[in-house]
């Protein structure tokens, strides 16, 4: 009989061993710098355009998405990491912004502390069983808008204006934008059934997927991505040639409106929404270079959502973006904006009480916003300066007993290769003052 150590009683799987999960992936400090410097910017743009940041759980009722996202979609048949609780509810983990933020909308009563227009933005983690291909994550970062109690097509306009504004900021400004007008309920239907009876005879030749929009929404079928189907869809009738006069006009108003802002545009009949409370306005916008692979953003009109899911009828509008694909597409094309991650100063000292004395210092230039380290092994005086070269330290600050029965500090300039010494009164000020005009200039 095989008696069971210790050592496997404490960890009984220890034979496998532990990784992220595929289509997971960790975000090291030097990348988290991008990150954060990113996420203070997508902030600071959605702010100026007075939008209010919406956090909403990371897991909903599963209901929620299949009525908000629709049965149908591929993220509900397919994608979703959905379980049971303890309390025997099915929840599921928020594949997309939107819906949540629609009912967080209702479920908060935002419609009543606004003036009419909600203006709501987010930026958090989506998850989603994808299959495995490169920049495809289970878990990505969106960030994205919603707004709503506004028709439109001045929001619609504004919408595209910001985007654009943000994407040519970080200096990607080979953009190319795709419009579309999806309708309304009113002229839909009419342009279904036209459709439905163009499609009747080839059905045949579609895609199984395809087949399954039929059924359920032949709108869809626009959007598959077999070449086949995408040839048999060039000759079918398009929704943008059935618009009742309220879509047309409202198509037309943007169109104008993005013309007077000098932005270019292409008008893409096939760019659908399938489901049903999607009207009028649809867009995508990519960065043109790098194909199918540089989109950025999509998004567009929902002025029936919000009445699907239990509210009052609310125009709305919004889009979504991933951050994963941003920082890809920055990185392709070398415009990852420059972060600082170098240390300020690093303090260096030699002998005990430098050491203890050293750690004030340390206190009051940190006080100030200064980035500062030290070490905390017991290095020689040649391995701390090692440590702060590693480190990319502007300054070192060196302090041994000489130092300190001189009551002073020499500080070294790391990249001058020049040194001073500064005394240690009233606080540090001259050494701050020092920092600051070289720093912060
Ligand atoms: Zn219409
Ligand atoms: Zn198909």
């Amino acid at each position: 009989m095989m008696i069971e150590t210790l050592e496997q009683r404490r960890h009984p799987q220890k034979s496998m061993k532990i990784q992220r999960p595929i289509g997971t992936y960790d975000v090291t400090p030097d990348e988290a710098a991008v990150w954060s410097m990113l996420e203070d910017r997508i902030r600071a743009w959605f702010r100026s355009y007075n939008y209010g940041e919406i956090r909403t759980p990371v897991f909903e009722y599963t209901d929620l998405f299949k009525r908000g996202v629709g049965e149908a979609s591929d993220i509900v048949a397919k994608e979703m990491y959905t379980f049971e609780d303890r309390g025997g509810r099915s929840l599921t983990l928020r594949p997309e912004g939107t819906a949540s933020v629609v009912r967080a909308y209702i479920e908060n009563g935002l419609a009543q502390k606004s003036p009419g227009v909600a203006k709501l933005f987010y930026l958090a983690p989506m998850f989603r069983y994808e299959r495995k291909q490169k920049g495809r994550f289970r878990q990505h970062v969106q960030y994205g808008c919603e707004v709503f109690g506004a028709p439109g097509p001045d929001i619609d306009l504004e919408l595209l204006v910001m985007v654009n504004q943000f994407y040519s900021e970080l200096g990607l400004d080979e953009l190319d934008l795709q419009i579309n007008s999806v309708g309304c309920p009113k002229c839909r239907p009419a342009h279904r059934e036209i459709f439905v009876k163009w499609a009747i005879p080839f059905l045949g030749q579609f895609c199984g997927d395809c087949c399954r929009r039929f059924e359920v929404n032949p709108l869809r079928m626009f959007d598959c991505k077999e070449e086949r189907c995408q040839e048999l869809l060039q000759e079918a009738p398009l929704l943008r040639h059935h618009l009742c006069t309220e879509c047309e006009t409202h198509f037309a108003a943007l169109r104008e409106g993005l013309d007077a802002f000098g932005i270019r545009y292409m008008e893409n009949p096939k760019l659908v929404r399938g489901l049903d409370y999607y009207t009028r306005t649809a867009f995508e916008m990519s960065y043109a270079p790098l194909g199918s692979q540089g989109v950025l953003m999509g998004g567009g009109r929902y002025d029936g959502l919000t009445e699907y899911l239990d509210g009052p009828p609310t125009p709305g509008i919004g889009f979504g973006a991933g951050m994963e694909r941003l920082l890809l597409i920055l990185k392709e094309t070398g415009k990852v904006p420059a972060v600082s991650t170098g240390l300020d100063l690093f303090l260096v000292t030699l002998g005990e009480r430098a050491a203890r004395e050293g750690g004030k210092l340390l206190l009051a230039l940190r006080r100030d916003g200064f980035r500062c380290d030290r070490d905390y092994t017991g290095k020689s005086l040649r391995k701390q300066f090692q440590a702060a070269d590693k480190l990319g330290a502007r300054y070192a600050a060196v302090i041994g007993d000489n130092e300190l029965e001189k009551q002073v500090i020499v500080l070294k300039d790391l990249k001058q290769g020049t040194q001073q010494e500064i005394p240690w009164k009233d606080g540090f000020a001259e050494l701050k003052t020092v920092l600051h005009v070289s720093l912060f200039r």
